[in-house]
């Protein structure tokens, strides 16, 4: 990809990259349980420090009912086991075991030069037992204060295979387990390409619609800026146009001198207080938004009358209050035009241009109220 931050992502993955992220446990336990029944050899998959990846197939009673169910004697496999899941490129080892006697070997899987787990297999035998042999393993029993009966019957059990015979299986686990590895490995770095790929794509979706919200927005207040608010009540209007709506112009009253007497920084703020009130006063499914400095816009829907009357009064009330700042006061209030019409045919210029009309008679009537235009009877805005 010649890509940084991929190249980072992919190192940085691969370098902690385990047994597991390459092959699923059952997939493991699946090719292990087969070979060990194919070649009547037992078999366990290991981490490179020893510990069980998958389950035991085709243990010997000797092994995993006597000598590993003995302290003694697990320490004494463990030891052996050891010697066996050493990193060894050239090949398996092939060793006889230090606790129980038996051949083992161990072929270490190694991925993109990491040593990644150990295949261990074994407790066989590769010549029949011989009188000294069995002298040997009472030896151990009593050794391990194990029952001399249950050991003997148990070793005369353990496969007899030709030197030869296990050699090749185990050059043979070797190559396989190696191979298998490299393949998963590649598979498992084009799974993380992939994921590289999505998160990517994620976070570039993620930023574009978060930029395209931004653009929506006023950066101060967080409502909706002007030509969000058209798009979003011009769409209302156009897929329920047989609804009531109602647009609402409000324009903070004598805003300048609020600038002048107390600073923009507190004019600000007060442009703030105002959105904020609105957010609290309005349903999230109504359409608010900053429309121009001190101008702000309301689109209610299916709203009766008394509701939007009661809205404006909410606002009025809500927004008076008195700002100070270095001993100098401003009392803050708004003028709120309304327009509410049910005209299939209308447009937000349209109804922009008649809650207007509102608002200018809220302003031009003394301030601190608001004006409702009644379409029937043309202009006669009512008191607030
Ligand atoms: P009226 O009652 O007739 O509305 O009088 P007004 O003084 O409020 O006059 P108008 O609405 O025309 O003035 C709006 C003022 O708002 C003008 C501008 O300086 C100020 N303004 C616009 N944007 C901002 C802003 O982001 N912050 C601050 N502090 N002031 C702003
Ligand atoms: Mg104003």
């Amino acid at each position: 990809m010649g890509d940084k931050n991929f190249e980072k992502f992919l190192s940085e993955r691969l370098e902690s990259c385990t047994l597991l992220d390459i092959f699923s446990r059952e997939e493991l336990q699946s090719l292990q349980d087969r070979a060990a029944m194919a070649f009547n050899v037992a078999s366990i998959i290991t981490y490179p420090d020893g510990s069980p990846v998958t389950q035991p197939s085709q243990f010997t009673h000797f092994c995993s009912c006597l000598m590993r169910d003995n302290k003694d004697g697990f320490r004494r496999c463990m030891n052996s086991e050891s010697g066996l899941g050493r990193l060894h490129e050239d090949g398996p080892i092939i060793s006889k075991c230090h606790s129980g006697g038996l051949m083992d070997a161990g072929a270490s899987i190694i991925v993109n030069g990491k040593h990644l787990g150990n295949w261990l297999l074994g407790q066989v035998l590769t010549v029949p037992l011989t009188k000294e042999d069995h002298l040997h393993y009472m030896d151990i029993a009593k050794e391990l204060g194990l029952d001399i009966g249950e050991v003997m019957s148990s070793v005369d059990k353990v496969p007899v295979i030709s030197k030869d015979r296990f050699e090749s299986i185990a050059f043979f686990i070797y190559h396989v387990a190696n191979a298998f590895s490299s393949k998963g490995f590649n598979n498992y770095k084009q799974k993380l390409e992939l994921e590289f790929q999505t998160k990517r794509e994620k976070a570039f979706n993620n930023a574009v619609k978060s930029m395209r919200e931004d653009l929506r927005r006023d950066p101060m207040t967080k409502l909706l800026n002007k030509v969000a608010v058209k798009t979003a009540v011009s769409k209302h209007l156009q897929d329920r146009p047989k609804l009531t709506s109602a647009l609402m112009i409000l324009d903070i009253d004598n805003f300048k001198k609020a600038n002048d007497t107390l600073g923009h920084l507190c004019g600000d703020r007060i442009i703030c207080d105002l959105a904020s009130v609105l957010q609290s006063v309005f349903r999230t499914s109504d359409i608010v938004g900053r429309v121009g400095g001190d101008e702000f816009l309301v689109y209610l829907e299916n709203a009766l009358p008394e509701t939007v009357e009661k809205r404006a009064l909410q606002v009025c009330s809500a927004f008076s209050k008195i700002y100070e700042h270095n001993g100098r006061t401003f009392l803050a209030s708004t003028s709120i035009g309304i327009f509410i019409s049910s005209d299939e045919f209308r447009t937000f210029d349209s109804l922009y241009a008649k809650a207007d009309q509102a608002l200018y008679e809220a302003k031009s009537s003394g301030k601190n109220s608001f004006k409702i235009y009644a379409e029937l009877d043309d202009l006669v805005p009512t008191a607030g």
